[in-house]
């Protein structure tokens, strides 16, 4: 079949190029399994063309022979100097995309004349018309020009009976954008973009980058902003503990042998946290923030008409940008589709549209619900010992590890449980819990002992989960098989059981607990742990009187709840709790 379309994502950074096949999307990877292409271009020693990964990694060498995001001046009429040569930035661009037709015409073994190509919402005619010629001189037919969020509007929903408002939230290595799209049938439409092309996760990387630098200052009174070679060192380990902190909530920066003083190696190894890291970028973040508002502005919107939220370019893996979106949309926002790839799928069905494939959504493995432990924190404005905290969210691709940080809440607290759920809310109980162990042992410390919790949950739904003493190592873990099936199984269950206890109480019986003294049952039982532990802890700061009275009172909480006396059990905790509002205040 020589007359299939294929679909580019002609990006600054990175760019791709994907094919809708027999109704599946496929992004095509070279010879070496490598999906994404880095959009540079550079003259090797030879005068030969370099393309991709090869040119950017002669760049820190060899920057007056190598060129890179040229997306940024497509439509511009200037040249740039490449190894004394002058191009214009449709010719370079052409470079992109003849080396992504050449990938895709080894991959289907026959030649490829014609291309859907993506650019920005905000491009003008003439930068539009600039990515068109860069096509015709790449040798390709560029049957449509789309828009980048109407391509990821598309890789997630090809087509839907009822109108769907989606806000696209991208943000690659060097642009922001934010576009409200209306989709219906097979009509996409953005109804307003709006963005900032000179943000992105390079700013991210040079916020850690100055850190270093300052480190560095400080510690060894060397100023590294002098050496290039030093600088590109340090900004390779940024932008690599950058990615580590999207999964993990501390990273290690260690460069042997930076630099030398006096005749001294100066090595580099410095902890950053992923707090420290979302302090950094904070700024930028609420600035994304900002551009969302403006484009619901523009469309003549608010939060609340947004049907979906969907994440595209490589930066949104950072945790924090999902976490906002979540507190202002109140939507868990959409990761289904590898954030990279997904505007070269939504091309690719565009293609296979305008080719008359037949076209469904583009399906992925992600995992349908989200897992996540329990710790004591804030709820509803008091402290609970149940507080779920998600690990690895709802529709994230498959398969997935994360990591979060937790800290003991006493001093000399040498155990610490560990239970995992399933679900969704904030109240870990009000969730299923699907596994738990305890991990003893942990140094004789003061409260905040580091520990952290790893979930590993693979295609096949088995969940790894293991937490560890970040100081020494000592660790623990379990394995839960068949995750995912077991709480749809769970899940049943408890719809039957609402079932059940609504028949109950329509046919009068009042012989069992209905749901909701159940609840109330399970939460006295946990406060009332919580605070028999907390009064534990206090008990050396009480006086000689105090301590007996504790001492008694939290005797007859614990004999309460032995025999299911919940009403000696309150009353015992109502006093009890009188005395330590007292001891601390
Ligand atoms: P794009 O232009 O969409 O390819 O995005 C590239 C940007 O995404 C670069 O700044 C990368 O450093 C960044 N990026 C890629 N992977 C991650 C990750 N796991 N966490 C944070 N940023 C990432």
């Amino acid at each position: 079949m020589s007359d299939i379309i294929i679909g580019i994502d002609l990006g600054t950074t990175n760019s791709e190029v994907a094919i809708l096949k027999d109704g599946r999307v496929t992004v095509i990877p070279d010879r070496e399994g490598r999906k994404i292409l880095p959009s540079f271009v550079g003259i090797g020693e030879h005068g030969d063309v370099l393309v991709g990964e090869p040119a950017r990694n002669q760049y820190i060498l060899y920057p007056e022979r190598t060129v890179k995001s040229i997306k940024r001046h497509m439509g511009e009429d200037l040249r740039v100097d490449l190894a004394g040569q002058q191009f214009s930035p449709q010719e370079i661009s052409a470079i992109i995309l003849k080396r992504l037709k050449a990938i895709a015409e080894d991959y289907l073994g026959h030649s490829v004349h014609k291309a859907v190509i993506t650019v920005p919402a905000y491009f003008s005619d003439a930068q539009r018309q600039a990515t068109r010629e860069a096509g015709e001189i790449a040798g390709l037919e560029v049957v449509r020009i789309i828009n980048e969020p109407t391509a990821a509007a598309l890789a997630y929903e090809a087509k839907t009976g009822t109108r769907k408002r989606i806000l696209v939230y991208d943000l690659g290595g060097g642009t922001f954008d934010v576009s409200v799209v209306s989709i219906e049938d097979d009509v996409v439409e953005v109804l307003a973009s709006h963005g900032n092309n000179r943000l992105g996760g390079d700013d991210f990387d040079a916020r850690i980058v100055d850190h270093l630098v300052e480190h560095i200052k400080r510690e060894h009174d060397f100023d590294i902003t002098e050496s290039r070679q030093i600088m590109a060192r340090i900004n390779r380990a940024a932008e690599s503990a950058k990615r580590i902190l999207s999964d993990q909530p501390f990273v290690r920066i260690d460069e042997e042998y930076l630099f030398e003083k006096e005749g001294t190696p100066i090595h580099l190894s410095l902890e950053l946290s992923r707090y420290e890291y979302e302090q950094m970028i904070a700024g930028y973040i609420d600035e994304t923030l900002e551009a969302v508002h403006i484009a619901l502005r523009g469309a003549n919107l608010t939060a609340s008409d947004i049907d979906e939220i969907l994440l595209v370019g490589g930066s949104t893996r950072t945790p924090v940008i999902s976490e906002r979106l979540f507190a202002e949309f109140r939507k868990e926002p959409h990761r289904n589709i590898d954030p990279d790839l997904c505007v070269a799928m939504g091309a690719a069905v565009q293609a296979g549209m305008i080719a008359g494939e037949s076209v469904s959504a583009v399906l992925v493995d992600i995992t349908p619900y989200t897992y996540g432990t329990s710790a004591l924190g804030e709820l509803n404005g008091e402290l609970y010992p149940y507080v779920y905290v998600p690990i690895i969210r709802k529709n994230t691709p498959l398969p997935v590890s994360k990591t979060e940080a937790f800290y003991t809440s006493f001093d000399g607290q040498q155990e610490v449980d560990v239970r995992i759920y399933q679900g969704e809310d904030p109240d870990a109980l009000n969730n299923i819990e699907i596994g738990e162990f305890r991990i003893k042992g942990l140094r004789n410390v003061p409260a905040g002992n580091t520990i952290t919790v790893t979930l590993d949950l693979d295609l096949n739904g088995i969940l790894h989960v293991s937490a560890r003493e970040k100081e020494t190592g000592l660790s623990k873990s379990i394995t839960i098989n068949n995750a995912i099936a077991r709480f749809q199984e769970e899940e049943m269950g408890v719809a039957k059981a609402r079932i059940d206890a609504l028949f109950e109480k329509a046919i009068g019986t009042v012989a069992t607990l209905g749901q909701s003294e159940v609840k109330e049952q399970q939460h006295t039982e946990v406060t009332a742990r919580a605070l028999v532990e907390k009064a534990e802890r206090m008990l050396e700061k009480a006086s000689e009187e105090d301590r007996e009275d504790m001492i008694d009172l939290i005797e007859e909480i614990r004999d309460g709840l032995a025999k299911g006396d919940l009403q000696a059990v309150e009353a015992a905790m109502e006093r009890l709790a009188d005395i330590l509002y007292y001891l601390e205040t």
